[in-house]
């Protein structure tokens, strides 16, 4: 018997989540902001982070990064609140705390990874409802996975990544309800909303979340500015955020974690600004790839926009060539066949991309007739 055999099957057959190097190139792969703090704001921060207890476990002041994240997203005063490490440990941490035997996590396809990586960690089933071919929700086919399956949680990413859509409303609001008739029928289940991308985003459920009590509504601080730093919220109704909290690892917010996240809410106005330049470099970026030939891009709500070419593989390798590093999300789903996923950079990198696609994408997209 190996050594290694003492770990699951499952475990055995993963693999792990691996990085791209990313040193010098023009890092447009992973729905970062692309803004650095300015020299005054890294030597205040410097200030503040040096003069942390690091010797000492995490103390009250989370208490403070609680206060000032319910004060920034407009958390209702009623509903609970609990900080992961990064909002993956809150997807991961709401797994472990509904893995019941028989257990069903729900969510549409393509949609963001973890959701399924998480499930499957703790033996939950997961089940994923394609979207249609344009990547809107399958209304009718998520109804009816509804009423089959009774899931415990079902994730709707708002918008979706890698899609970059918000979905309708109208949808969003009929599968809420349709897991809301199970619950009343004693087959209790939860929604979580996904909002990683607010700050680019139009719409957020927010000012809904107090009519739905089996609602959840998960933010991070990743797609704000501060994805080094690993800062995900939840929000919801009290009990039920506070079964989360009971599998919370007590310190999984470190104190630098805290102290950064506190500097950076305290200078929320340089985020939005940010977020402002970002939305507007997203429609040049759309402007700019609606004139050429060989790409069909997809409306986004969020810092990155999905397109669809001929090779994706073929794109990414000739970006690469140039010295821009992108996503081919190919492979992730059949529906996103030669799609890659571009995230918006700084004005000068958005220069450099377009340049670079305009010159690769000269042959017109021959999209399947199917
Ligand atoms: C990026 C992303 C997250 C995870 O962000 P963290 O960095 O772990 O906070 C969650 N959901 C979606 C849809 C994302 O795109």
């Amino acid at each position: 018997m190996s050594l290694t055999s003492v770990f699951r099957p499952d475990v055995l057959a993963m693999h792990a989540y691996v990085v791209q190097d990313a040193a010098g190139y023009i890092k447009l792969d992973a729905m970062e902001n692309p803004f650095t703090l300015s020299p005054a704001l890294q030597a205040e921060l410097g200030q503040r982070l040096g003069a942390v207890a690091l010797n000492r476990y995490p103390g009250t002041r989370i208490n403070d990064l609680h206060a000032a994240l319910r004060a920034y997203a407009q958390v209702p005063a009623d509903h609970g609140l609990v900080l992961g490490n990064g909002s993956d440990e809150l997807i991961s941490l709401l797994a472990v705390a509904c893995a019941k035997p028989g257990a069903v996590t729900l969510a549409p396809l393509p949609g963001f990874v973890m959701y399924e990586a998480f499930t499957k960690q703790v033996g939950m089933r997961f089940v994923g409802v394609p979207l249609t071919a344009d990547f809107e929700l399958d209304g009718p086919t998520m109804l009816a996975a509804v009423h089959e399956h009774r899931p415990a949680l079902t994730y709707i990413a708002y918008p979706n990544n890698p899609t970059a859509n918000l979905w309708d409303d109208a949808v969003i609001e009929q599968i809420v309800n349709a897991v809301g008739d199970n619950v009343a029928a004693g087959h209790p289940g939860l929604v979580v909303i996904d909002e990683a991308y607010t700050p680019f985003a139009s719409q957020s459920y927010l000012q809904r979340l107090s009519k739905h009590p089996h609602v959840l509504l998960m933010r991070t601080l990743s797609k704000f500015g501060l994805a080094g730093v690993r800062l995900g919220y939840m929000m919801g109704r009290k009990d039920l955020i506070e079964q989360v909290e009971k599998v919370r690892p007590p310190y999984n917010i470190s104190v630098l974690n805290t102290e950064a996240a506190l500097f950076a809410l305290e200078h929320a106005d340089v985020f939005a600004q940010q977020a402002e330049v970002i939305k507007s470099e997203r429609e040049r970026l759309q402007a700019a790839l609606a004139n050429m030939p060989g790409a069909k891009a997809y409306p986004s709500q969020a810092n990155m926009i999905l397109v669809r070419v001929n090779d994706s593989a073929a794109v990414f390798a000739a970006l690469k060539a140039r010295g821009i590093l992108i996503k081919n999300v190919a492979g992730l789903h059949r529906l996103l066949a030669n799609c890659i996923r571009l995230t918006v950079g700084l004005p000068a990198e958005n220069d450099a991309l377009i340049a670079a696609l305009a010159d690769i994408l000269r042959e017109p997209l021959n999209l399947p007739s199917a």
